[in-house]
């Protein structure tokens, strides 16, 4: 009987069958594997309307390879993408990857010292990022001829408005297609090792070896900006004007790194992910490939890629998937409710991933009756707890998609789970689950005191193997051991459960649970009830410390525009509903719930009101 409760060793599988997946090809081998069939369809398209086909976006990516070649990059060398959502972001990252380059992605809105940490943590070579945000790097760049030239007043500053945003991305690719010649003596003096670029590659380099020297300061980074350079900076176009069509022939081990994300921060500092071309391919592979792919998404969809490319769930699911189908890509350089509308409308999106934050925004927003969103076929969450409710309130919206979720975490390269109503051949999918486990992986829930592995419905901890899951933490083998156990399991920190048609149910992370006198208070379920309240437009809950109970859960509110709310309404709301140890003690209104840009909600920052 497969209830047994008490039955152990239980290993949760996909209701696919496993598929045959081409682990030992490089990333981009295997993302143009098909070309050929779809190399005149469209590929990426920006919000102004610059549209890139399959086949001159494979050009520029070879040429991008080239140009990064001539500047000296190397096998295992890293580059760091400080960029928004842009043509040239997808560029560099897949022509860093023809030459075994690895790329680091980090957040365009991180501080310096944040941006500074990623750089310690990983030394890149070059940073490519837009001009405004060059002062983020001036700790960086000392006595290599960019160092000193880059002060503050070269700088505009990060308040540009939406328009002169996408105006300024619209200005990247025209400049970079205006095929801007670098003089040659600028280059020159920005490359201290500038023979180095004139040797042959060298291929024999294994990560380990790798310059990877947390405490020593990169003195050599080169700083690309894709918009006009301020002194001391390279411009895009040396990298995509290379002048060469063919990068040289690299042999990249499947082993090979590839990506290197933070995590997101949510529970401590950002953790660097080490990815492989054999864990993405093997990600990728998972979602779309085979005869019945568990998200079928093909060369007919257009897909909306509004979550930022720097976190591994738009850079994974959202571009590298739909890049592998020849699916359209529409990128918005950040997420504006009215501009995302449009964008679905004119161009017809018809795949929206999402994350709980925006759900709440399309849900809540009266502007979305306004818009035609008749095209989406596709409405995918991820990265973060959506209520039932929510899911069902967006339903209403986008009567004729299908609503899923799929669960992911940067570690386990990032897809753990995957709604199945997204495959060609669907199954049936309850609002509130995050699909089921991918294909060729297996996922277990352990319990947290004994590590028993629990059968249906018992929520314990959710644990992952399979070939996509990361090789390592950088630089941290100890986290990573503590991670990852000897038999290959990624211990995820998520507390969930399987139900009997084999979806999964996340209920919160271990570390979130709310102790009120030994019992667990999921805060995901208690925020869910309190944004199915029609004057509440946002909410989080976090534990305060309690003399008698340890801890009590207390909930932030924002209320609902021209609403009034009091205290009592919102704690009666949730008592009806929840066991008496779920009750919120206090609630506070604010303004704005703190949240991340994968949507998570930043309870440290809550945590810190409240002390
Ligand atoms: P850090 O590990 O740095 O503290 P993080 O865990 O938030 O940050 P990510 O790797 O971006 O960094 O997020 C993974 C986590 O996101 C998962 O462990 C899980 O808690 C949460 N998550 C992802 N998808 C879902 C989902 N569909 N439902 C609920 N939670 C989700
Ligand atoms: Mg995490």
């Amino acid at each position: 009987n497969r209830h047994e409760p008490a039955q152990t060793g239980h290993i949760f599988r996909s209701k696919l069958p496993d598929i045959p997946i081409p682990a030992s090809l490089p990333l981009t081998k295997y993302i143009f594997q098909n070309l050929a069939d779809h190399s005149d369809r469209p590929c990426l398209i920006t919000v102004t309307g610059q549209r890139l086909s399959y086949l001159e976006f494979h050009t520029c990516c070879k040429e991008t390879a080239s140009g990064l070649f001539k500047l000296g990059i190397r096998r295992g060398d890293i580059i760091m993408l400080l960029l928004h959502n842009s043509p040239e972001f997808v560029i560099s990252f897949i022509g860093a990857a023809m030459i075994g380059a690895v790329s680091t992605t980090c957040n365009p809105f991180f501080t310096p010292g944040e941006v500074s940490k990623q750089i310690k943590a990983c030394n890149p070579k070059i940073v490519i990022t837009l001009s405004q945000y060059v002062v983020k790097l001036k700790d960086h760049c000392p006595g290599n001829g960019v160092a000193g030239k880059l002060t503050e007043r070269s700088f505009s500053g990060e308040s540009k408005t939406q328009e002169s945003e996408l105006g300024s991305a619209e200005k990247h690719i025209n400049q970079s297609q205006l095929s801007r010649k670098p003089l040659s003596s600028e280059l020159e003096n920005q490359r201290p090792d500038s023979q180095l670029a004139d040797k042959p590659p060298v291929l024999e380099i294994s990560w380990d070896e790798l310059p990877v020297k947390p405490q020593i300061q990169a003195t050599h980074i080169r700083v690309i900006t894709v918009d006009d350079p301020p002194e001391g900076c390279l411009h895009f176009s040396v990298l995509s004007d290379s002048g060469e069509s063919d990068p040289p022939e690299i042999t990249i081990d499947p082993e090979d790194p590839i990506a290197l994300p933070f995590s997101s921060g949510t529970t401590g500092l950002p953790k660097g992910v080490v990815l492989t071309h054999k864990t993405i391919v093997s990600s990728i592979a998972q979602q779309v490939d085979g005869e019945n792919p568990n998200l079928y998404i093909h060369s007919q969809d257009v897909v909306l890629c509004v979550l930022p490319l720097f976190h591994i769930y738009s850079l994974n699911s959202v571009l590298l998937c739909s890049l592998r189908v020849g699916a359209e890509v529409v990128l918005m350089p950040k997420f504006e409710i009215g501009t995302m509308l449009e964008v679905v409308e004119k161009y017809r999106v018809s795949v929206a991933p999402v994350v709980p934050p925006l759900v709440l925004a399309l849900a809540k927003n009266g502007a979305v009756e306004k818009f035609d969103l008749r095209s989406i076929r596709i409405v995918l969450s991820g990265a973060a707890p959506l209520g039932k409710d929510l899911q069902e309130a967006l339903r209403t919206r986008v009567p004729q998609a299908v609503f899923g979720q799929g669960y992911g975490m940067t570690e386990a390269g990032p897809v753990l789970s995957m709604c199945l109503a997204f495959a060609k051949k669907p199954f049936p999918s309850k609002p509130g689950s995050c699909g089921t486990v991918v294909r060729n992986s297996e996922l277990k829930v352990i319990d947290t005191e004994s590590g028993a592995s629990l059968s249906y419905n018992q929520p314990g901890e959710i644990c992952i193997r399979g070939p996509q899951v990361m090789k390592g933490y950088l630089n941290d083998s100890e986290a990573t051991a503590a991670t990852i156990d000897s038999e290959g399991w990624l211990h995820t920190g998520d507390i969930g459960y399987v139900d009997e048609e084999e979806e999964v149910f996340i209920v919160d992370r271990v570390k979130e649970l709310i102790k009120y006198k030994g019992f667990q208070v999921p805060p995901a379920e208690i925020e869910a009830l309190l944004l199915s309240h029609p004057s509440i437009a946002d909410a989080a809950v976090v534990p305060q410390k309690d003399e008698a109970a340890g801890e009590v859960p207390v909930a932030f509110i924002v209320r609902s525009n021209g609403f009034e709310l009091t205290e009592e309404v919102v704690k009666d709301f949730i008592a009806k509903q929840v066991v008496f140890y779920k009750r919120l003690q206090k609630v506070y209104f604010i303004h704005v719930i703190p949240k991340s840009p994968s949507g998570k909600i930043l309870r440290k920052e809550l945590k810190a009101k409240l002390a």
